[in-house]
This record gives C-alpha cells, sequence and structure tokens, in this order.
C-alpha cells in the first residue's frame, strides 16, 4: 500500500488542524472555519465537504471525514436520524445513497475501515456550527441498513510528527459500548445548548447577562421524563446564578412567562446583588426568544411545577 504513509502524514496534518479549531471553538467550530481547510505539503487542502457528507481527499483512497448537518426543517424535532437508529456499541453513518451502495464515497469509508484509519467526525450542532470527533474508525459495514457502523477512538496526544498518526490515534476507549453512548450524550447536550442559546441570542433569559462563559441550557423538564426531549421549547438559556436556582426550584416560570421567587427565597436578605438578582426579578417577564416556537411550553412548564409539588 504505497500511499499509505503519504496518507498518514495528511491525516496528521488535518488533525492537527481540528485540534486547533476544537481549541478556538470548543464544540461549536464554524463552518467558515472548517472551510479554510489545513495545509499539506505546502498546500491548502479541504477538511470536509459543503456538499458531501463523506469526504476523501483528491487522489487518496480513503475517507478522511464525515459529516451530518442538522436540517433546516425540523430542527427541533430530533433531526439526527442516523443517530435514531444508532444502539450502545456503534454510531450509524447512512451509505451515500446516490450511484448505489458502490459508489467512490462509500468505498472510500471501506478503504478506511480496511486499513483502519482514523477519520474525523463533523457532527451539527446547529446549522453552520459543528462539533468534531475524533479519531472515529469504520467498525462496520453494515450492507443490510445501508449504513457504516462508526466507533469513537480515543485521542491520545495531539502533536504529530508527519508518519506517528496511528501511534497516536489507535488506542480505543476500552468500552466501546460506553464510549460510543458516551459521546452521544455529549453531542445531544452540546446541540441543545447552543441552540437554546441562539434562540436567547445568547442571554440569561432572567437577567440578561449575555457572556455564553455564564450562559447554560436549562431543561424545563428534565431529562429523565418521558417528554424531557433536549429541544428548545423544553429549554431556557439560564446563567449560572439562575440556572442554579432554577435547578433547586428556588424560583420558577408561571404560563405567562414571569418569574417566580419560592417564598423561601423571597425571604431571604442578602445584600446588592441578590437584591438585584433574584428579589428584583420577582412578577417579571422572561426575556423571550425573537421565534414564538421557540417560547418555553407552557405545558412543559405546568408540568414541571407539578413535579416540584
Ligand atoms: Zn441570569
Amino acid at each position: 500500500m504505497d500511499w499509505l504513509p503519504r496518507d498518514t502524514a495528511l491525516r496528521a496534518a488535518a488533525f492537527a488542524e481540528v485540534v486547533r479549531l476544537q481549541r478556538l471553538y470548543a464544540d461549536a467550530i464554524p463552518w467558515s472555519a472548517i472551510a479554510q481547510g489545513f495545509v499539506f505539503e505546502g498546500k491548502a487542502h479541504p477538511l470536509s465537504s459543503k456538499a458531501e457528507g463523506i469526504y476523501a481527499p483528491a487522489g487518496h483512497p480513503a475517507a478522511l471525514s464525515i459529516k451530518t448537518t442538522v436540517p433546516r426543517k425540523n430542527r427541533d424535532t430530533n433531526p439526527y436520524v442516523d443517530e435514531l437508529r444508532s444502539d450502545e456499541r456503534l454510531m450509524r453513518y447512512a451509505y451515500k445513497e446516490k450511484g448505489g451502495s458502490d459508489n467512490a464515497a462509500n468505498r472510500s469509508l471501506r478503504a478506511a475501515q480496511a486499513h483502519q484509519l482514523p477519520l474525523i467526525y463533523f457532527w451539527g450542532v446547529a446549522e453552520a456550527r459543528y462539533a468534531a470527533l475524533l479519531p472515529v474508525y469504520v467498525e462496520a459495514d453494515l450492507a443490510d441498513e445501508w449504513a457504516f457502523g462508526i466507533v469513537p477512538g480515543e485521542l491520545l496526544a495531539t502533536a504529530h510528527s508527519g508518519t506517528h498518526v496511528h501511534a497516536l490515534f489507535e488506542s480505543r476507549a476500552p468500552d466501546r459500548r460506553y464510549a460510543a453512548r458516551e459521546v452521544r450524550v455529549r453531542l445531544h447536550q452540546q446541540a441543545f445548548r447552543v441552540q437554546v442559546l441562539d434562540a436567547y441570542e445568547h442571554h440569561c433569559a432572567m437577567c440578561s447577562i449575555k457572556f455564553d462563559e455564564f450562559l447554560e441550557a436549562a431543561h424545563i423538564l428534565p431529562d429523565k421524563h418521558e417528554r424531557g426531549a433536549p429541544v428548545v421549547n423544553n429549554g431556557l438559556a439560564l446563567c449560572t446564578l439562575h440556572h442554579g436556582a432554577f435547578d433547586r426550584h428556588l424560583i420558577d416560570v408561571s404560563d405567562d412567562y414571569r418569574i417566580v421567587l419560592h417564598p423561601e427565597l423571597a425571604r431571604r436578605r442578602d445584600g446588592n446583588i441578590f437584591q438585584a438578582a433574584f428579589l428584583e426579578r420577582d412578577g417579571q417577564l422572561l426575556h423571550l426568544p425573537r421565534r414564538v416556537e421557540h417560547h418555553p411550553s407552557p405545558v412543559f412548564l405546568r408540568e414541571r411545577r407539578r413535579l416540584a409539588g
């Protein structure tokens, strides 16, 4: 396989660039940054294709990256079709359909599987923003399902010296079942956070503070509730202070979107910050998203208050 050494060096350069992007943007890398590509042998190469999910560099038999985007429509109703079919062990990545099962794109993933080459998985968390998973490996070719089974690996080191990318990446997580589930949970949480913060234009719904470092996506109905889906109308963008109070039911929201302090909290006195953050908020309206379909569901709010007793 005379193409392998060069492929390995190219992969190392691509991975180093994606690690750099992760440091800059965490799990919400803008497409505009991914589209800049990476430099290898003095030339710019794409990291991914805008139009295609599966990307192999020109002249390389094996895919370098795969991508899942958030659909424009029904974005709030669990768009991750591939994910829904995934199980504990494998993440499903659908075949490219056009041109049949044996088209060039699918062949490039089979080549990655045959040589156990590490790939990058750009996983859409919101429109034009991606979490990057790396490395991932093609573990199975599920012809009956028209999908590949993908498993996450473990990033052992981010430095690279050209040909040593295998040594850096080949160790997979010790329990892959656990790893695939963990990864999926992290990705869904990240997607929820990005979508909720976007809906609220990166402000706390209660105090308007607007620094992402202090903002979180709160669940109205918790994850474990049967209706506690990670969708925007089951979320509130809250700063860490208000999120803490909300999670403890010290502060709540009425059906008409007013802030309601728990009597226990309303009785307390603790200086100016407490006064401004809590006492003066009582009865005020939430800062709501522009889009009505993003407003908190009154049904969920009612159910939440019922659960709190
Ligand atoms: Zn706040």
